[in-house]
């Protein structure tokens, strides 16, 4: 057995890079074992045949749906996570989504903190990750401590026109807040290829620059790429993690640490832990409560295309988010959620997502359109669930809540039209989407009802953390990172007084 870490951290995505690059600042030493490599700085980074057609970057995992069907979902192993390919939309959970939220198909619950308790460490994730943002004309921004520390992405012309035209027709929009770069000195050069692409020029907030870099330059991390964490093994008593099981150059290693984190992603965590089921842990790992792997979602998810007879010369389009109706509407009392434009979207971009379309019909409606996506919240249904079958991922989902979605999505439509866009394609975005995964290991304070703590310590295993996605009981409306972000900070200065005896030096 090797020694040599106080924490070892799995997974590089923005639950374990926070807390790798938190506890490292606190003088803490990390190992990180992350199963992918970097992405490398490459011109493929922005080739859409690349990315989209050839798929180069994505993972190569085969994962089985609820009717045990095959397929390659759209997820990505390297260092950064999914973040290295994310839009960089770092949005915070509404005040009320902390609560409990009546939906017309049910009830989002409550979490077990409040946004007084995590609103501090809001401020700080957006301060590391750089946010760029302005709450006017958001009716649905919860309350802030603090600005935000950079100025909001001023939008082009066109895209402004819509907003205007869209304030006429008495739906307000706002800034929607991004992570880039961008400014006096900043390295961003606002171009077409940023969301769902990596960075060739490192200059997007993501996990890997905003959170591993600067973990690596405290000197005290070590990072293991091409590292694969098959499990993790229990004391005899079952209390603790004693040891984790890694693949690593085809030789399996047993590496030991104080505290060990599982950051893997709210899927293959689960699997993790599933995987590690032993004699004191016979349904898995932090899984006495049988909650592992259930109430998993992902918003139910639509992408709209306006199209109008003028061509759409925006450059970078992901500038503007619509939260009107985030909470409902004159004629209607439950939530219907949020929606924020595309980056703009290519005509290769169309083809490969729908196989028919010829590449010359899909780069003229490219040229032509104004791209949105509508997310409304699903919510936590036990019987959606990952579990493992002869080893592989399945993932057993019934959609739920779809109503409101598809109100949002109507009015959406309506508004673009009467914005100039008078054909609208619309193309729901819900087969095997996993982007937004969340809620498969829930924090609570009931050891019954939930796997971890409020501070995502596992209920049964002293010196483990689960920190990433998982923990969210309920999926709210708009996009995760910046919360898995605050919450890990929230986690990490919990463990550092807890298991460390050293209050956090960056204490929000
Ligand atoms: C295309 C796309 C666009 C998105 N856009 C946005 C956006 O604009 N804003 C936003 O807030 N969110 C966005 N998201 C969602 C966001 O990226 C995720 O919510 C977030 O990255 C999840 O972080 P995580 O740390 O939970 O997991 P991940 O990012 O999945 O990180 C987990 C890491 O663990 C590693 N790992 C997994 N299993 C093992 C193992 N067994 N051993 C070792 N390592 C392992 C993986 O390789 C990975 O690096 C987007 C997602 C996608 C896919
Ligand atoms: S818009 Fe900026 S941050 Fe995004 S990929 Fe282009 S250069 Fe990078």
């Amino acid at each position: 057995m090797q020694r040599n870490h106080d924490v070892i951290v799995i997974g590089s995505g923005v639950g374990g890079g926070t807390v790798a690059r938190r506890l490292a600042e606190n003088g803490i030493n990390v190992l990180v074992l992350e199963r992918g490599d970097w992405v490398p700085r490459e011109a493929d980074n922005w080739s859409v045949s690349s990315v989209f057609h050839e798929k180069k970057y994505t993972a190569h995992d085969s994962w089985l749906d609820g009717e045990g069907r095959a397929f390659r979902p759209n997820i990505y192993y390297n260092v950064g996570g999914c973040t290295k390919f994310y839009g960089g939309s770092l949005i915070r959970f509404r005040e009320k989504d902390f609560g409990v939220l009546e939906h017309e198909e049910g009830i989002s619950p409550a979490w077990p903190i409040s946004y007084a308790d995590i609103e501090p460490y809001y401020c700080e994730a957006e301060s590391i990750f750089d946010v760029h943002g302005d709450d006017n004309g958001d009716p649905s921004a919860p309350w802030r401590s603090r600005p935000y520390p950079s100025p909001k992405l001023v939008s082009e012309p066109l895209v402004q026109r819509m907003a205007d035209r869209m304030r006429h027709l008495g739906a307000s929009t706002s800034a929607l807040p991004e992570g880039i770069d961008f400014g006096p000195g900043g390295k961003c050069i606002r171009c077409r290829t940023c969301d769902g692409f990596p960075c060739k020029l490192g200059a997007k907030s993501d996990a890997e620059t905003a959170l591993i870099q600067p973990a690596l330059a405290t000197g005290r991390v070590e990072l293991a790429t091409n590292c694969y964490v098959e499990r993790l093994l229990l004391s005899a008593d079952g209390k603790r993690v004693d040891g984790v099981e890694v693949k690593r150059n085809g030789q399996v290693e047993i590496l030991q640490a104080d505290v060990v984190v599982v950051a893997c992603g709210a899927i293959n965590s689960t699997a993790l832990l599933l995987r590690s089921a032993c004699d004191s842990a016979p349904d898995g790992v932090a899984n006495g409560s049988g909650v592992v792997g259930r109430n998993y979602m992902a918003h139910n998810q639509t992408a709209l295309m306006g199209l109008a007879f003028e061509e759409n010369d925006t450059v970078f389009q992901k500038t503007l988010a619509l939260n009107q109706y985030y909470f409902g509407d004159a004629d209607y009392r439950f939530p219907l959620g949020h929606a924020q434009m595309l980056g703009k979207l290519q005509g290769g971009m169309l083809s490969a997502n729908v196989p028919f379309l010829p590449k010359a019909v899909g780069s003229t409606m490219a040229r032509h359109s104004m791209d949105w996506i509508a997310f409304s919240e699903d919510l936590p249904d036990p019987e959606n669930r990952v579990v493992l079958r002869d080893g592989k991922i399945q993932l057993g989902i019934k959609r739920n809540n779809l109503k409101p979605h598809h109100r949002l999505v109507k009015k959406l439509t309506s508004l673009l039209k009467k914005s100039g866009y008078p054909i609208v394609l619309v193309k729901p975005l819900i087969r095997h989407s996993t982007s937004h995964q969340c809620g498969t290991v829930k924090f609570g304070v009931d050891p019954t009802t939930s796997a971890i703590d409020p501070y995502c310590r596992s209920h049964q295993h002293e010196n483990l953390f689960v920190i990433d996605a998982s923990f969210m009981p309920s999926s709210a409306a708009v996009n995760p990172a910046l919360t898995i972000v605050a919450q890990a900070l929230r986690a990490t200065d919990h463990m550092l007084k807890r298991d460390f005896g050293t209050p956090s030096q960056h204490s929000a």
